[in-house]
């Protein structure tokens, strides 16, 4: 909750001198504690699911902990094994950790846009990202620049979620293409893989955070299902809309579309 605003708010409200006013201002006032009630609602939830997906893993590195104190001294043959578990699964922590702190940062700033080409900024992305993937990425941008206003950080971040995601879900043989270019007359981006895509049913639910379709979990494919919370939150910031759908014959599309440039 952004106190400063509050306040703000208070001081603007004008003095009612009529019934009319008086009630006007009692509409807005019920309007306010509204919003301020959905945002602590929505607070708590980010707090209670941020809470479940920490004990999850803190609960399993106690267990190890507790088998390596009563069961080491005499089966000293575990002790690797445990260890590695409580490795993993700490560096897993901090992974989330460092997510949430990512996301929560992102509550309340407003961020300066640029006048871009984001021809350029997925070159330059794709360049620097490319080593890091198994797969090859295949580039393609529009011939003439494609201007748009946006913060190139969040632009970048984006890109980088979604490379990943196209790279940690499908195999390590599938070019993963980015296009950018413009569709009716608006610039967009588009990512797309060759994996095993995304069922309908599970389309609407990938932008909630913690969310992650079961194969992803049951094949053990790290993640935090944050990646397309953080996504979803840029994309707001930055005024993007971001969809997904199926690409023949198999695979997903995620899409970024830009405001036209003023
Ligand atoms: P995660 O950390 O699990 O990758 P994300 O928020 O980035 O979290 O994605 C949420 C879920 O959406 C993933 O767990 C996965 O099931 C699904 N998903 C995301 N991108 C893709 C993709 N390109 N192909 C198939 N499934 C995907």
């Amino acid at each position: 909750i952004n106190h400063s605003d509050n306040v703000s708010y208070h001081e603007a409200l004008p003095v009612p001198t009529s019934p009319d006013e008086v009630h006007a201002l009692g509409m807005e006032i019920n309007q306010l504690l509204k919003s301020l009630n959905d945002q602590v609602l929505r607070d708590h939830q980010f707090v209670s699911d941020a809470s479940h997906e920490l004990r999850t893993p803190l609960t399993a590195i106690r267990g190890h902990i507790s088998l390596i104190k009563r069961r080491g001294d005499q089966h000293p043959e575990i002790i690797p094994k445990s260890l590695k578990f409580i490795d993993d699964e700490s560096a897993r922590m901090q992974t989330l950790v460092e997510s949430l702190l990512r996301l929560s940062r992102m509550d309340h700033v407003t961020i300066d846009q640029q006048l871009l080409d984001i021809n350029q900024l997925v070159q330059e992305t794709v360049e620097n990202y490319q080593p890091s993937i198994v797969q090859p990425v295949q580039v393609d941008v529009s011939a003439t620049p494609l201007m748009t206003t946006v913060n190139a950080d969040s632009l970048q971040q984006m890109l980088i979620a979604l490379l990943n995601n196209a790279s940690k879900y499908s195999p390590a043989d599938q070019p993963i293409q980015v296009a950018a270019q413009l569709i009716q007359d608006q610039p967009t981006i588009t990512i797309t893989d060759n994996g095993a895509g995304i069922d309908d049913a599970d389309k609407t639910h990938i932008f909630e955070r913690f969310y992650r379709v079961d194969q992803a979990r049951s094949q053990e494919i790290p993640g935090t299902g944050l990646g397309l919370a953080i996504v979803s939150r840029l994309a707001d910031l930055n005024q993007i809309k971001v969809t997904v759908s199926d690409h023949q014959p198999t695979g997903t599309i995620f899409t970024l579309t830009f405001k036209i440039k003023h």
